[in-house]
């Protein structure tokens, strides 16, 4: 293998290796991001949830209250009942009762309904809390890894490229100026190998003279369609 390409090849495995640093680094403040919100999320299912408590709680008590002044209106129309001596009126307070009586049932029916539902909704609430404290955990791990990740990436980014600042100068100018333009235009490569006369980068079949000067290592060569250099394996 030429000289030149091999250089070149540990030029690329570095390139390759920021690259893929650089877009880890590039992610973590979307990451950040993500956790803020599963945290924001947790905290309003929480408050909701216990909004929905609070809402049957004050339900519960208007109906106590609805069903406390129909039973005094009862027992006051109990008293007039025993006190009249008319029997058509003694007839309508006795109807009255009874529907009085139908309110209250019916507000006892209601009751029972939110009482059942505030099992329901303890629950519910109950689970909002152990995911938001799950979360909560969790988080001061997940931003620690976070910031811990984009350290030692920086770190590593730097270190790759003074490392690159060494390498490159084995080579000339113009042949490390053309292989950044390559890379920057297939985005991941610039160093390709020739597979069965085709170039391993743009899988293009290659003319027979690039073949040969290919082959021959003589000298570099480049698939006319993608630039690429090209190595024979
Ligand atoms: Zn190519």
């Amino acid at each position: 293998m030429l000289p030149q390409i091999e250089s070149l090849l540990v030029i690329q495995d570095r390139d390759q290796q920021i690259q893929t640093l650089q877009n880890e680094l590039d992610r973590i403040p979307r990451d950040a991001a993500s956790i803020k919100e599963r945290l924001a999320e947790a905290q309003t299912t929480l408050k909701s949830a216990k909004e929905q408590i609070q809402k049957n709680e004050l339900a519960v008590k208007k109906i106590d209250l609805d069903r406390k002044t129909r039973k005094d209106t009862i027992d006051k129309l109990n008293v007039q009942r025993f006190e009249t001596k008319k029997n058509d009126e003694y007839a309508a307070l006795g109807a009255e009762v009874v529907r009085y009586q139908d309110m209250v049932d019916e507000l006892e029916t209601q009751e029972l309904e939110y009482m059942e539902k505030s099992d329901g909704l303890a629950a519910a609430m109950e689970t909002a809390n152990e995911k938001l404290i799950s979360i909560k955990a969790r988080m001061a791990d997940e931003v620690r890894a976070l910031t811990e990740k984009k350290s030692n990436h920086t770190n590593r980014i730097a270190e790759l490229k003074e490392e690159r600042v060494l390498l490159v100068k084995d080579i000339e100018d113009s042949t490390i100026a053309m292989y950044d333009r390559v890379f920057a235009k297939k985005g991941n490569a610039a160093v390709c190998p020739l597979q069965e006369n085709q170039c391993g980068g743009c899988h293009m079949k290659v003319i027979t003279d690039t073949v040969s000067k290919t082959i021959q290592e003589k000298e570099l060569s480049q698939c006319e369609n993608c630039g690429c250099f090209l190595y024979s394996v």
